[in-house]
């Protein structure tokens, strides 16, 4: 069987796809009862949405953190609808003045959600509006300058910011502590993973088989925003092909095509582990380095890259800089010499 290519996904593509901006927003779960996995998270959050819900209160702060498209925007409107409450989104690059953040937070509603995504990025003045309106309830400004300037307080509306991250270690002290729940979302298992791949299939109106379900989800990177790209990559080969059914070795050769292997690694990540072993004999090599003999920014090889590779134990950070491991080695078909320690003479 021949399977044409239809639509060749060019690196920028996967960035986009893999940083959200190609989403499909009838993919989204609408409630929490659709929502698939990290059921530790969802029992909570259930207790406090009913708990809040039953004393008409707003929601405590939430924070989220974890790698990029595991669910965090995707909760986060869960809780609004599960509250009843309206949804505000914005992310913190696009706040880059305290008056843009203090007028945001003057316009809520009474239990109206405000959801900053990489929350991390919140530059410290705009931060500091941020702690007493989430502790307190009010804002404060400063009007005019010099000696004849006012300190003046603006009561809020009693809201809940829930705040995403992907770097949580960035967030400053001061505004993690004023969360009141925080939650680190989890790489998917398998099972999880299989159940978001045959959602996604039943939506799109495709026939996957358990087996083909099975062979996408351990291609997804742990990760469902993944594992509906290639969902949808795989219904451009059943549209081009006109086939009714997909079975695990169509999902291989489509994915095969694509340029996923069958650990779901991507050809950037190839390149990075490559570059480790052939120039660097395993590593260490700092991120600098890598992200200038790739072409990529650090930030992209930080968020999206690593973190399902240090997972996967494919690769290691230490202080020296990033390692390529046995595992690495022995996907990529390179022969492994050992460590440094244990053979110093080839290094
Ligand atoms: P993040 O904000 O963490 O980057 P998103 O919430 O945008 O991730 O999720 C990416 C996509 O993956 C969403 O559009 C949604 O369709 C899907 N998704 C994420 N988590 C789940 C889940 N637990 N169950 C089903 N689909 C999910």
């Amino acid at each position: 069987m021949t399977v044409r290519n239809p639509a060749a996904d060019s690196p920028e593509d996967l960035r986009d796809e893999l940083e959200g901006r190609l989403d499909d927003p009838a993919l989204r779960p609408a409630r929490l009862g659709d929502f698939i996995g990290q059921e530790r998270i969802r029992a909570k959050l259930d207790v406090a949405i009913q708990a809040a819900r039953q004393r008409g209160e707003a929601l405590d702060h939430v924070l989220l953190s974890g790698p990029p498209g595991l669910g965090k925007t995707t909760l986060a409107s869960i809780i609004a609808a599960e509250r009843g409450s309206s949804f505000h989104s914005t992310s913190a690059p696009a706040i880059t003045r305290p008056a843009d953040l203090a007028r945001l937070l003057t316009l809520l509603e009474d239990r109206d959600i405000l959801f900053i995504d990489e929350i991390h990025r919140l530059g410290r003045s705009c931060e500091e509006i941020l702690y007493p309106a989430m502790e307190d309830g009010h804002i404060d400004f400063i009007i005019g300058e010099g000696p004849t300037a006012q300190s003046v307080q603006l009561s809020l509306k009693p809201f809940t910011l829930i705040g995403a991250t992907t770097r949580s270690g960035m967030l400053s002290a001061p505004l993690k502590s004023r969360f009141g729940m925080e939650f680190k979302l989890e790489f998917y298992d398998t099972d999880s993973l299989s159940r978001i791949v045959a959602r996604t299939a039943g939506l799109l109106g495709l026939n996957f088989d358990h087996h083909a379900t099975r062979a996408t989800a351990a291609r997804s990177r742990m990760t469902p925003r993944v594992a509906n790209r290639l969902v949808k990559r795989i219904r451009d080969y059943v549209t081009v092909e006109g086939r009714t059914h997909v079975d695990e070795d169509f999902v291989h050769e489509c994915l095969s095509r694509l340029g996923v292997d069958t650990l779901g690694l991507v050809e950037l990540d190839r390149r990075l582990l490559r570059l480790m072993i052939e120039r660097y004999k395993g590593g260490p090599v700092g991120l600098r380095t890598l992200s200038a003999l790739v072409d990529e920014e650090e930030r992209t090889l930080e968020e999206d890259h690593e973190p399902f590779m240090l997972r996967m134990g494919l690769m290691e950070k230490t202080a020296q800089g990033r390692m390529a491991t046995q595992k690495a080695y022995e996907h990529l078909g390179l022969p492994y010499a050992g460590t440094r320690d244990e053979n110093p003479q080839l290094f």
